[in-house]
């Protein structure tokens, strides 16, 4: 097997049947169960990068964790993939828990927040900047080298609100359906997951959590932007 070799697939499909030969091994009927059904009890919404894995990251299994992924973890209001994606997960599947997940050290985030013409993607990453318009004072508030992180969060905070207007958690609450959403940021420095506290599950308004999520932001940062700045990444020092 040699892995240095561009363009050489092979390789994968040897990891392939080895791990499928191990799963089997260890968990006999594992995949004829998978073939039944799949009963994931979470959706994943997370950013396209590579080294943000949703099941690795959360030990999750194959059938455990829905999964839909795009560039900087947007939820546009009118994206039918994004959309089609979560009705399934909640009419069909019936998860109770949607994670929009950002991570900090995001090159979407980055290239929003510095306005950098990356091609096609800057229509896409236009929704974050978006987020940073509106967050600007809070953003200039904070020293260069911490806004792109602290823009992770706001833009997370965000797109938990998008997927909790849509019509589809709206007709998920209306008739009864539990299902909460969730805002976390994943430190690619460290493994880490972080809670960032925006919570919606249909009860209580949007607009008062959306607010005090953005407090907790403002406050983490100008605390973090008090403290000595190491070469660490600043998001290494979450609590
Ligand atoms: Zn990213």
């Amino acid at each position: 097997m040699d892995n240095n070799e561009p363009g050489n697939l092979e390789d994968l499909f040897a990891h392939n049947r080895t791990w499928a030969a191990r799963m089997e091994r260890d968990r006999p009927g594992f995949f004829t169960s998978l073939v039944k059904q799949q009963t994931p009890r979470y959706m994943w919404i997370g950013c396209s990068d590579s080294r943000v894995p949703a099941n690795q990251i959360t030990g999750l299994e194959p059938g455990e964790v829905f999964v839909h992924r795009n560039v900087a973890n947007i939820v546009v209001h009118s994206d039918l993939n994004a959309l089609s994606a979560i009705q399934f997960a909640v009419e069909r599947l019936k998860v109770q828990h949607i994670m929009v997940v950002g991570h900090y050290g995001c090159a979407g985030v980055k290239a929003a927040l510095e306005g950098a013409r990356i091609g096609l993607a800057d229509n896409w990453i236009r929704h974050i900047q978006d987020v940073r318009d509106r967050h600007r004072v809070l953003l200039n508030s904070l020293p260069e080298e911490l806004r792109a992180d602290a823009l992770c969060e706001l833009n997370v905070t965000e797109q938990v609100v998008n997927v909790a207007v849509s019509t589809v958690m709206e007709d998920a609450w209306s008739r009864g359906q539990s299902a909460s959403i969730h805002g976390w940021a994943f430190g690619v420095h460290d493994g880490l997951l972080q809670d960032l506290g925006m919570t919606i599950n249909g009860i209580k308004p949007i607009d008062s959590l959306y607010k005090a999520a953005v407090q907790r932001i403002r406050y983490k940062w100008s605390k973090r932007a008090e403290e000595p700045q190491s070469d660490a990444d600043p998001a290494q020092a979450e609590a």
